[in-house]
């Protein structure tokens, strides 16, 4: 009988245990643009674009192996049961989710398909271990990341990717659908097109995908250990982005690895524990649904946050007065994506020099990253904001000036986004207020003008952020 195939988050035929399944039968690949569905979570300005150019991709895939995407807008409880009905379809198959939202969506889409005699039947897909499966020896869930990382490494190797099928049977007559400009991802009318710089660094989809780790794999990962602490060269993987929307699984990558660097885990196990920390990441939301909107740590439900606009926006704009936010959040805009390092150190000054509570930071990355995903951005800025299970004490701020000179010495990543910098001798690129008023000069540079100078200071920014932590009662 024929078999519904949901694509949500798994845009890749590779390595696709869904796809594997209905291989020998006639099958409807669907994805279904269901907006209000995860309130609001779903898909930010940045992920939109993506989302748009990765289903391009998966269409031309699916209709070159014989069985073309069907894309329809509106709610997926009802339309899901309803194509499933309309093809015959005794089953739909579809990688498991573990966002609240879609959990519960597909619980109630489960159910509905159960009442016509039809089966829901969802698979692992974006994780290498579903959270149920890790538990601590007491069969709790994990709340703290190194032994979490030592239990899943006590599994074993995952499984060997599934290969991609050569060629998919498609139902005898799919019904009639939209086309991907119908559903109105990217760009949205009457709005400016501010993803134009976004191909240059980005392809979206699963060659695209494989792309990235090839490249990775013949380069980065062998200098990994530093290279992933210097903003200023290309020395990650870059596969955020096609991590969160599937197009490549974290099985794959793990075993490309393995493969590019056989032998002792050892050896990749700092790119690997990366892997691992994304997994947490899904472990912690799996197990605590409200990670996105409540800190996780009762006694920092009542943190003192001094919400304040204009420090919010100057944030946001890249306009901090320290040369390493800046040149983050600029990063940030132009490309949707900003390097770990300064992703950190960006978070905590706004949480601590600026005291703008952790899900006001949490929204625009939301809405800016290509790789927004709720697991991983909602645990981050947890971990960041010391409210997490796991989470660097509050206590630890970081001085954004020292961390600067301390990951970008020559100021190329900060001359490479803040330009007005970029005249500066290095030993002021990041403190360009204490570069003598002829050295300013000679750089072009006008503070105040080309440039801010710091928002607050950051001895004051420390303190007053120590000081709202002594006002938490028991917290420290
Ligand atoms: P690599 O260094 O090549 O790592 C490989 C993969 O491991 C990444 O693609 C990612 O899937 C995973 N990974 C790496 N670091 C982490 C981490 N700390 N937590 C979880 N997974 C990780 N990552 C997201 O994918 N989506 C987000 O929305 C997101 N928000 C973040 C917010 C803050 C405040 C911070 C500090 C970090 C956030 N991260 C997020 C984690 C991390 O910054 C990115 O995963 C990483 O920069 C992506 O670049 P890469 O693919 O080159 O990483």
């Amino acid at each position: 009988r024929p078999a519904l195939l949901w694509f949500r988050q798994d845009l890749r035929l590779a390595d696709n245990p869904a796809l594997q399944a209905v291989a020998g039968r006639p099958v409807l690949p669907l994805f279904v643009w269901d907006e209000a569905a995860a309130g609001p979570w779903g898909p930010g300005g940045a992920a939109r674009w993506w989302l748009r150019h990765s289903l391009a991709a998966l269409a031309a895939d699916l209709a070159a192996r014989g069985a073309p995407l069907l894309v329809l807008r509106g709610r997926a409880e009802i339309l899901v049961p309803a194509m499933a009905e309309a093809v015959g379809a005794a089953e739909v198959h579809a990688g498991r989710l573990h966002e609240p939202w879609a959990r519960e969506r597909d619980g109630r889409i489960a159910e509905a398909l159960e009442a016509a005699r039809r089966r829901l039947r969802l698979w692992t897909s974006a994780v290498l271990r579903e959270p149920p499966t890790v538990m601590s020896g007491s069969g709790k869930p994990y709340a703290v990341y190194t032994p979490f990382a030592k239990a899943v490494a006590a599994m074993g190797e995952p499984d060997p990717p599934l290969p991609a099928p050569d060629r998919l049977h498609p139902v005898p007559s799919p019904p009639a659908g939209e086309s991907l400009e119908a559903l109105g991802l990217y760009p949205v009318a009457g709005e400016p097109d501010w993803a134009r710089e976004f191909p240059a660094l980005w392809q979206p989809g699963e060659a695209g995908a494989q792309d990235r780790l090839r490249r990775f794999l013949a380069g980065p990962v062998a200098g990994y250990t530093t290279g992933r602490n210097d903003p200023g060269t290309e020395g990650t993987s870059g596969l955020s982005p096609h991590l969160r929307w599937g197009e490549i699984s974290p099985r794959q990558v793990w075993h490309a690895v393995r493969q590019a660097q056989p032998g002792d885990l050892a050896r990749s196990w700092p790119f690997l524990s990366e892997i691992l920390w994304r997994e947490f990441s899904y472990h912690l939301l799996w197990h605590r649904p409200e990670m996105p909107e409540r800190a996780l740590r009762e006694r920092f439900r009542t943190f003192p946050w001094q919400p304040d606009a204009a420090l919010l926006q100057a944030w946001q704009r890249g306009r901090t007065g320290y040369p390493i936010v800046d040149a983050g959040m600029r990063q940030l805009w132009r490309f949707g994506w900003m390097h770990n390092r300064v992703r950190m150190i960006a978070a905590s000054l706004l949480v601590k020099h600026l005291l703008q509570p952790w899900q006001a930071g949490a929204t625009w990355f939301w809405d800016t990253l290509v790789d927004a995903d709720l697991a991983s951005n909602s645990a981050s800025w947890q971990w960041i904001a010391g409210s997490g299970t796991d989470a660097a004490p509050y206590f630890r701020v970081f001085n954004p000036v020292l961390q600067g000179e301390k990951f970008d010495p020559e100021g190329r990543y900060v001359r490479r986004f803040v330009p007005a910098l970029a005249g500066l001798p290095d030993r002021y690129v990041h403190r360009p207020w204490e570069a003598p008023e002829e050295v300013r000069r000679a750089a072009g540079l006008a503070l105040g003008r080309d440039y801010p100078r710091p928002v607050v200071e950051h001895a004051e920014g420390r303190a007053r952020a120590l000081a709202a932590l002594r006002g938490l009662r028991g917290a420290a």
